[in-house]
């Protein structure tokens, strides 16, 4: 079997093991010159108000086309680049990249847009993390405001005072904070007690089941009236009908993001004009 498997690492697999483990080896290895070969490029999703339908900005989603692997998914090679380091450049050039982005939607006419960027707990327990963001904000002359740096949890690295104080000293800047992914297994009450974020987005799983008689219906309402008493702002992820729409916004849901109002799009600085119409 090894032979036809192609070397004697796969010795000991059975051939579903096998595919998967040459899976994540080629990608590692295909990950680490990536950057440098500018294979990676950002997609941006619209944030939109409930109260007015307005924009209020864009999420920056990451994404790997690769010559050989093709289009790779951010959730199967961020994993990857999490463990062997390489999300400090990737995380890097996100951050530069999407404020470079802002920057020109600005330049062309935008007011006050949120540009949110995921982060990785790898990169908050990095000590040139919180300098880094600044420097970048103003080399780009955006207001720290204008960022809005989306966090998860995995494991308990949050509970790692160094990843605290970077995000509380970005809060104190001005630099916007939201909880990603609230309400699944990685991201929870304890977080939002303890992280100092001003937003929470609630998991796309909860969203999908609202428009019938659930308990993620009655879950949901409750989260935003309890994010409202906390003083935070909250966003519903995932949203994909038009009754889920009307639901959160009659729940009084700050923001909405979702393949109903868009899916991530190449964005160049010209195209505002075109996202305010829709
Ligand atoms: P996330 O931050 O929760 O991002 C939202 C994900 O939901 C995106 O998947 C987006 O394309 C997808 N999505 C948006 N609207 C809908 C909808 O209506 N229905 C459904 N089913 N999905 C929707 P994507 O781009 O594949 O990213 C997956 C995850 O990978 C992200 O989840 C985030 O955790 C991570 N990620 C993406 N870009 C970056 C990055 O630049 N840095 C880091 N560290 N992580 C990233
Ligand atoms: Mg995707
Ligand atoms: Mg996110
Ligand atoms: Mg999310």
């Amino acid at each position: 079997q090894s032979k036809e498997m192609g070397g004697n690492r796969a010795r000991f697999y059975n051939t579903e093991d096998t595919r998967h483990l040459n899976r994540r080896i080629d990608i590692e290895a295909a990950l680490r010159p990536a950057l440098y070969l500018r294979q990676f490029h950002l997609s941006y999703q619209p944030v939109y108000r409930t109260a007015d339908g307005g924009l209020r900005g864009f999420e920056a989603l990451i994404r790997w086309v690769h010559p050989e692997l093709g289009t790779v998914e951010p959730s199967e090679f961020i994993p990857i680049a999490e463990h062997n380091g390489l999300i400090i450049p990737i995380g890097e050039w996100v951050l530069r990249e999407a404020c470079r982005m802002l920057a020109s939607l600005n330049a062309n006419g935008a007011d006050s847009l949120i540009m949110g960027i995921n982060v990785s707990p790898h990169q908050l327990k990095d000590p040139t993390f919180s300098r880094t963001v600044l420097h970048t904000l103003k080399e780009y002359g955006l207001p720290p405001e204008a960022l809005e740096l989306e966090i998860t949890e995995h494991s308990s690295l949050y509970a790692s005072d160094a990843a605290i104080t970077a995000l509380s000293w970005l809060r104190a800047a001005g630099v916007r904070v939201a909880l990603d992914d609230f309400g699944t297994g990685s991201s929870s009450l304890a977080n939002l007690l303890q992280l100092p974020v001003q937003c929470l987005k609630i998991d796309k799983s909860f969203i999908g089941k609202i428009d019938a008689d659930s308990a993620e219906r009655i879950l949901v309402e409750g989260i935003i009236q309890l994010v409202h008493k906390l003083g935070l702002e909250v966003l519903a992820e995932g949203v994909e009908f038009e009754e889920q729409y009307s639901r959160l916004r009659e729940w009084g849901c700050d923001y909405v993001q979702g393949y109903l109002l868009s899916k991530p799009m190449e964005l160049g600085a010209l195209d505002l004009s075109v996202i305010r119409r829709s």
